[in-house]
């Protein structure tokens, strides 16, 4: 009953699991690649065949795959308590220490923690604090929000109306437009012609001063961005953009919400790239993914004093924060993530990440060679590669012939996984890389990248 023979898991997964961002015609036409295990940087599938995983299984196996320290927290967890809720007075111990450890690593001042299922949960939560927040403040027009084109901030339907990728809109209507505003992507490779970076940076940070004069201040609650865009591309926004965004938050009484989803764990060798890396404290920061190394279902919004003070003050009817989910501070999710900021220390982890992480983006440059290849970007442990038609006049490819897909067909071929968005090619594997494997990851790409050019 529980397992099945590959063939049968093939076809079971065929008829039956209707699978997230996923493209029906050629589904029916190839099924799954069933993985069946991983051991550190490897997955093995069902034939047998390993791979280095170069993206963390999505962004989030950090620590790497099969740490048995991390299931073992789990079962001791879900054999002392499996599962109660937290709403109103009840707790359990790692949902309380997992607070408290988060508080500790969060940048300055960010002590309180709500937690939930998963990245798109959290965002949704951050902008329903915003608003909670401003109504008690009794600044209850205040409920716009900035997002910004290529931004990828979740499925669920406000994330996805946060969302600022064009083609996960294709299908579906569009909600809350009214609410959300999108500013131009921080693309430094598609910045018009003739700015340098600095300038793109005035550009980009005036364009948001003029839309919040045109939408009004008292309007707009929040400011959202990924540090470094993640599926919209990897797109490194220009030196000093962030700093500048919070400061417009601030002169605008607007919430930084910084979704640090990817970014968060070590992605970019520190606990989170705000502060260490980006050199501002947001209102509301968002985690999930390395949270837990992928090992369960959980993601938090870590927020300000502020925020705290505003919606905890006694006030009447209507003072229950009434939000939140079954399994907000889930015991076993708390406990693998309670084991995973454990090992993250213990192995030094951020360090390796300090190493690897420019080495690759040295090395990633060598990509550069191949005529398909338009941009070479990212910041330590994520990249993506962005391949073009023509490079002279920044073309990509149509969409028909899927150019990105076809170098992740090939590239696992040669034994490395990487993932197509668009025609950009991502990489982020497991924070534990050795430069070796860094090496291997990368020749597998320009290998596949060769037998298409
Ligand atoms: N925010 C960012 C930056 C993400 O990359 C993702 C997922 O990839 C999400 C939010 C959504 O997280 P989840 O899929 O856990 O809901």
């Amino acid at each position: 009953m529980n397992t099945l023979s590959r063939s049968e898991a093939w076809q079971a997964d065929r008829d039956h699991f209707v699978h997230p961002y996923t493209d029906f015609t050629t589904f029916h036409d190839t099924g799954s690649q069933v993985i069946s295990h991983g051991d550190a940087m490897f997955v093995t599938d069902e034939q047998g065949q390993s791979y280095l995983d170069g993206i963390a299984g999505l962004w989030c196996v950090n620590l790497g795959h099969g740490r048995t320290e991390i299931a073992q927290a789990m079962a001791d967890q879900a054999m002392r308590l499996g599962y109660y809720n937290t709403f109103g007075h009840s707790t359990n111990v790692p949902a309380a220490n997992l607070a408290r450890q988060l508080a500790e690593r969060a940048p300055g001042g960010l002590n309180h923690v709500f937690f939930t299922t998963g990245g798109s949960t959290a965002n949704d939560t951050a902008v329903r604090l915003a608003h909670f927040y401003f109504n008690r403040m009794g600044k209850p027009s205040k409920k716009k929000i900035l997002s910004r084109n290529n931004g990828y901030h979740g499925s669920t339907y406000f994330a996805s109306a946060l969302t600022g990728i064009h083609g996960i809109h294709y299908g579906f209507d569009r909600i809350s437009q009214d609410i959300v505003h999108h500013l131009s992507a921080a693309n430094c490779y598609r910045r018009p012609d003739g700015m340098d970076e600095a300038q793109f940076c005035d550009f980009l940070i005036d364009e948001a001063r003029h839309r919040i004069e045109q939408l009004g201040a008292d309007n707009i609650a929040a400011f959202i961005a990924e540090p470094v865009m993640g599926a919209g591309g990897v797109l490194v926004a220009p030196a000093g953009y962030h700093r500048r965004m919070a400061e417009v938050c601030k002169d605008n009484d607007m919430l930084y919400i910084a979704d640090e989803v990817v970014t968060g764990f070590g992605r970019l060798g520190h606990w989170f790239a705000s502060e260490n890396h980006f050199g501002h404290v947001p209102d509301i920061l968002i985690t999930a993914k390395g949270l837990s190394s992928g090992y369960c279902p959980i993601g938090a919004a870590i927020f300000s004093e502020k925020i705290y003070e505003g919606i905890s003050k006694p006030q009447g009817p209507g003072g229950t924060l009434s939000h939140g989910f079954t399994y907000s501070g889930h015991p076993v999710a708390c406990a693998a993530a309670l084991k995973s900021i454990e090992l993250y220390e213990a192995e030094d982890v951020f360090t390796n990440v300090r190493d690897t992480g420019p080495y690759m983006q040295d090395r990633l440059q060598g990509l550069l060679r191949h005529e398909v290849v338009g941009d070479v970007r990212g910041d330590h442990l994520m990249a993506g590669i962005e391949l073009v038609a023509d490079r002279e006049a920044k073309r990509n490819f149509p969409p028909d012939l899927a150019a990105a897909e076809v170098v992740f067909r090939r590239a696992r071929e040669h034994g490395v996984i990487v993932r197509p968005v668009g025609d950009t090619i991502i990489l982020s594997p497991p924070l534990i890389i050795s430069r070796e494997q860094v090496d291997t990851l990368i020749d597998g790409l320009d290998q596949a990248i060769e037998d298409v050019s």
